[in-house]
């Protein structure tokens, strides 16, 4: 790989670039091409300890900083990653296969929305006075120690920012592991962290499969883990995390409900699907899979859906022009192929897409499936991939029922003109992230994360502090102590 932004070493240790290549080889693969264009190591032991034992050192000091200090680095490294969005939204194009015009706005842009929000904050965390009488309680917001953030592939900047600018911001120290399929991008997060300012160990990347996440999670040196991944895999690390009483973040997998209902306005509630199924070919956690049409509209919605698809541009993902990117290995695509073939073989009409598309790279059609009951298997599992099932209702209460007949509580969506059902609906939606006439959105100003299967613990906004930082309550006695003897 030629990337003037490629990163230098495997690992992002103490302030600087390390390798070590005694661990095993990981090839990072372009999407686009299947072309090898970068070979990273996963950590070894002695990396995993070197991470850990300066992270736990460094962190004490920067604790101990204030928080205007600790804001002001944050708020330099969301100008750095501005001012090289371009060179950071290539380098994210080739570790994921994102389209150009997907990273230019969603990826470094959203890692330095997250920065500078919490930079913003940092000076702010500030305990409460509880007069008790003459006594008085304080408390104080605490970090919580060392931190480990671990990553899923669609979305490795943000991630890396995500679970990195809060934990900073509280006064924690940080080890990041991405995905093994996205490697690149939080290496360079750390590289900005650093140049911003940020004293060496408290933001540190090393590389690895689940076994390196694993060694991380169990370390008792670890406060806390946050994991963006899938609910196996959440499952596994939250037991993990408990043996030790650790604190986590659980931000895992979806199958979440877009209800739309036959007054909603036709072109934006199939704006709304198409966001919620086919921006970055459908490998969003969030994504609302389960597209539930009242059945007054269905016929003009499947058409006008079918139309707007076939507006979608496959191709190069550095061409600007691009709107529609390969899967991020050929793993993942085969697994989605392998749910597009659940879905005909269950009887699902396919509406549009539903294969490979003929040229290299792992590309798939954005595809459409039409009358999917509640019982098919591409209407019950997370597929991680462009593929929508619409299924179609007729009252609102049993959509609300069949919306919620899942394990998954990610997300959920409502279109319609009547503002009244459109709070009536949410208000009964077993889900953490809503959205009425609109999909998809993930400000750094508004809490994000699931309920039920879907995870616990919020990322973004005000709520991201709480899950980063404790409370120590602090009595305060004026008088003298009575004792009873
Ligand atoms: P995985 O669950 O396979 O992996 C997530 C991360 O955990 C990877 O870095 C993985 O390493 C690591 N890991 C795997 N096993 C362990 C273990 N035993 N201990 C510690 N770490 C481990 O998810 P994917 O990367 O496949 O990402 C897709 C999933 O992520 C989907 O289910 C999606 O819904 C979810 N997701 C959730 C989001 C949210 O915010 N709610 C956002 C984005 C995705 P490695 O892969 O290197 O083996």
């Amino acid at each position: 790989m030629t990337h003037p932004a490629q990163p230098k070493a495997s690992h992002f240790i103490n302030g600087a670039y390390v390798e070590d290549t005694a661990g095993t080889p990981i090839p990072v693969i372009y999407a686009a091409t299947g072309e090898q264009i970068a070979t990273v190591y996963a950590a070894t032991p002695a990396i995993v300890e070197q991470a850990l034992s300066t992270a736990k050192a460094a962190q004490k000091e920067w604790a101990k900083m204030t928080g205007t200090e600790r804001g002001r680095i944050l708020r330099r490294a969301a100008d750095i990653m501005r001012e090289r969005n371009h060179e950071l939204s290539v380098l994210e194009t080739y570790d994921t296969g994102k389209p150009l015009q997907e990273t230019l706005v969603a990826d470094a842009t959203s890692g330095a929305d997250a920065l500078e929000y919490f930079g913003g904050l940092a000076g702010s965390l500030t305990g409460e006075h509880i007069p008790m009488g003459e006594d008085w309680v304080y408390t104080v917001r605490e970090a919580l120690g060392l931190c480990v953030g671990i990553g899923a592939w669609n979305y490795p900047t943000q991630i890396a920012c995500w679970k990195g600018a809060p934990a900073l911001a509280c006064g924690n120290s940080m080890v990041f592991k991405p995905s093994e399929t996205t490697p690149l991008c939080a290496l360079k997060v750390a590289e900005i962290l650093h140049e911003a300012g940020a004293p060496a160990g408290i933001y540190n990347v090393i590389q690895g499969m689940g076994e390196v996440g694993g060694a991380l999670v169990t370390d008792p040196r670890v406060d806390k883990v946050s994991l963006t991944g899938s609910v196996p895999t959440g499952k596994k690390v939250y037991a993990a995390a408990a043996e030790g009483m650790k604190h986590v973040t659980m931000e895992l997998g979806g199958k979440s409900p877009l209800i739309i209902f036959d007054d909603a306005d036709i072109d934006n509630a199939v704006g709304g699907a198409i966001n919620g199924n086919f921006y970055s070919s459908g490998q969003v956690c969030s994504n609302g899979t389960r597209v539930f049409v009242q059945k007054g509209i269905k016929e003009k919605f499947l058409a006008r859906l079918a139309e707007r698809t076939g507006n979608a541009i496959l191709g190069d993902p550095m061409d600007e022009a691009t709107s529609f990117g390969p899967m991020v290995t050929e793993n993942q695509m085969n697994i989605v192929l392998g749910y597009i073939e659940k879905g005909k073989e269950e009887g699902a009409r396919l509406i549009c897409g539903g294969q490979r598309a003929d040229m290299p790279g792992y590309y798939i059609h954005p595809t459409v499936f039409a009358d999917v009951t509640d019982d098919m298997t591409i209407a019950r599992e997370e597929i991680f991939g462009p593929v929508m099932s619409v299924l179609d209702f007729d009252t609102e209460e049993e959509v609300i029922a069949r919306a919620n007949d899942t394990e998954f509580g990610l997300s959920a969506g409502v279109f319609t003109n009547d503002f009244s059902r459109a709070h009536r609906v949410i208000g009964q939606l077993e889900a953490g992230s809503c959205f009425i006439n609109s999909y998809n959105d993930a400000p750094v100003e508004a809490p994000f994360g699931g309920v039920k299967a879907s995870g616990v613990g919020r990322e973004n906004s005000k709520e991201a502090i709480k899950h980063f930082s404790q409370v120590k309550s602090v009595y305060v006695r004026m008088g003298d102590v009575e004792a009873a003897f």
